[in-house]
């Protein structure tokens, strides 16, 4: 598809920004809306229901009477199987159409958002429901006087909240596992990217999942977000987004039902390269392509970067020889890799970190600056910071945008104690040939994955979350099952 093909499209999208609630589109009850805006030029796509309280309690009703009357529990695994797996088929038949929407709504490049984004999600979903037949519970070890069967239940009514990073793939790592095992949904997309979600409900029910399983209700995060974390009829909550509301999530728990709350939160990954990497050009590939993918928009973006300091003129030689390769440009325009901010906001603290990192000495070696701002939309050149500090700014937080961090260091244990010390656990990774060495360095970093030698392998096979402020519990694998589960014990007297 050529690239005006992609701006002809785009002109021709048709948007509807109402909520879905019990299988049908609706406007939010105080008729109140915001403009959902696109970072690629800045012009307003669509209003959008702007769901609170009300519209809320209407979704979570639903969803409770849709898990009541078992029109989705109650069905047999391979049933919801079936259901599952042509969800995702569907998904892959709008594969165009809702790449477009990502890309449009939050600024990555269509050559992303159509193989990374979609397919993803696509796979997770047919993945829980392909996984959801073949599970079995278990038998407890009891005299011969009882069966003590345990089993897993669906928890009930789960609440989704959700960033706007990767908004279809987070909302697919929640939703998939949680409707696999026969929870009904109510997932609350971020207000900076509410479409996709809301086109991912419609084709779940043309799929099958019957209406009030699978509710999406957009709006702001202290009033729709909070309204779902406070809820007393919702059983679990799977929140994805920052350290700081991650928080404030908990605490709404423990306010209203203690319902079970599984958080995804931020990260400040390192990236340590010894002098004794087996390919160097791979590990730059990695640390440079890795922390400017998605803008830097990734939780796990590997944004301190320790290299041993006998190869790290080189490596940053290097580095910098790849920069200009991931210049923005047009998220439209299939050769694109590195597309726009996903709002002003956000394109202002980044640019507030990238300041504070030239105030406090950091040697800036590469971009710093916005750019492309004749578009009308947001964007930041990519970013490399060197000779930078532990006591930084920069080094301390998350900035969610394409900086890069760069340290260095003359001893692995020095490098792995200064990898350690931030209050997140998110990712880390390594690259050495000495198999003792990752190893060991792997032990001691306290995050929920540890790279060798790779940054970005990874499937959904595999759990993804953190150690610390990271948050708690993981998202994918079959692991992801636990937290949209309860276990019940059931002991039959058979004396
Ligand atoms: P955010 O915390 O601002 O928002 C996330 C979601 O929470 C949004 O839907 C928002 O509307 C909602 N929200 C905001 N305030 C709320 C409140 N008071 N009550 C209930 N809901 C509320 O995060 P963001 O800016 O959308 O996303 C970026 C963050 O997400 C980064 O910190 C990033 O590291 C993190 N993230 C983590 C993972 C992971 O798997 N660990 C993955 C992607 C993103």
């Amino acid at each position: 598809m050529t690239n005006t093909r992609w701006h002809d499209r785009a002109a021709e999208l048709k948007f509807d920004g109402r909520a879905f609630i019990n299988g049908q589109r609706v406007a939010a009850q105080s008729g109140a809306t915001f403009d959902c805006i696109s970072p690629v030029d800045g012009r307003k796509l669509v209003d959008v229901a702007r769901c609170e309280a009300i519209d809320i309690d209407a979704a979570v009703t639903a969803a409770r009477a849709a898990f009541e009357d078992r029109r989705w529990a109650g069905l047999a695994p391979a049933v919801r199987k079936r259901t599952m797996i042509k969800f995702a088929d569907l998904l892959l038949q709008h594969r165009d159409e809702l790449a477009l929407l990502e890309t449009l709504d939050m600024g990555k490049p269509i050559k992303y958002s159509r193989s990374v984004d979609v397919p993803g999600a696509a796979n997770c979903i047919r993945w829980y429901g392909e996984a959801v037949d073949k599970i079995y519970d278990e038998i407890a070890p009891t005299p011969d006087t009882a069966l003590a069967l345990i089993t897993r239940e669906p928890v009930g009514v789960v609440a989704a909240v959700v960033p706007w990073n990767y908004p279809m793939l987070m909302a697919s790592w929640k939703i998939a596992p949680a409707l696999a095992v026969g929870n009904s949904v109510v997932l609350k997309p971020s207000e900076k990217s509410p479409l996709s979600a809301l086109r991912l409900a419609e084709i779940a029910l043309e799929a099958g999942i019957p209406p009030g399983v699978f509710n999406v209700v957009p709006g702001y995060g202290n009033e729709a977000g909070s309204a779902l974390a406070l809820h007393m009829d919702v059983d679990c909550i799977g929140f994805t987004g920052s350290t700081r509301v991650g928080k404030q999530i908990m605490q709404y728990a423990g306010q209203s039902n203690l319902k079970r709350v599984w958080t995804e939160l931020g990260g400040k990954s390192p990236n340590i390269v010894c002098a004794d990497c087996p390919d160097l050009d791979a590990a730059v590939r990695a640390a440079v392509g890795s922390i400017y993918f998605n803008q830097g928009e990734s939780c796990n973006a590997p944004s301190r970067l320790f290299v041993e300091k006998s190869i790290k003129e080189q490596f940053i030689a290097k580095a910098l020889a790849l920069v200009p390769n991931f210049k923005p440009g047009d998220p439209l325009d299939e050769t694109t890799v590195m597309g726009a901010i996903v709002d002003d906001i956000q394109m202002n603290s980044v640019l507030g970190f990238i300041a504070s990192g030239k105030a406090e000495g950091a040697q800036l070696l590469a971009g710093g600056q916005q750019v492309r701002s004749e578009s009308g939309g947001y964007y930041i050149e990519p970013t490399l910071f060197d000779n930078v500090d532990s006591t930084m700014k920069i080094a301390r937080e998350e900035i969610f945008g394409p900086v890069l961090s760069v340290f260095g260091f003359t001893d692995l244990n020095e490098a792995i104690r200064a990898a350690n010390a931030t209050a997140f656990g998110l990712q880390a990774a390594v690259w050495t040939s000495d198999i003792r060495k990752a190893h060991q360095t792997a032990r001691a970093l306290r995050v929920g994955t540890v790279h060798v030698n790779q940054y970005d392998d990874d499937d959904i096979t595999v759990p993804f979350g953190g150690y610390k402020q990271s948050g708690n519990g993981r998202d994918k694998s079959l692991h992801a099952f636990d937290k949209y589960t309860e276990l019940k014990t059931t002991w039959i007297n058979i004396r």
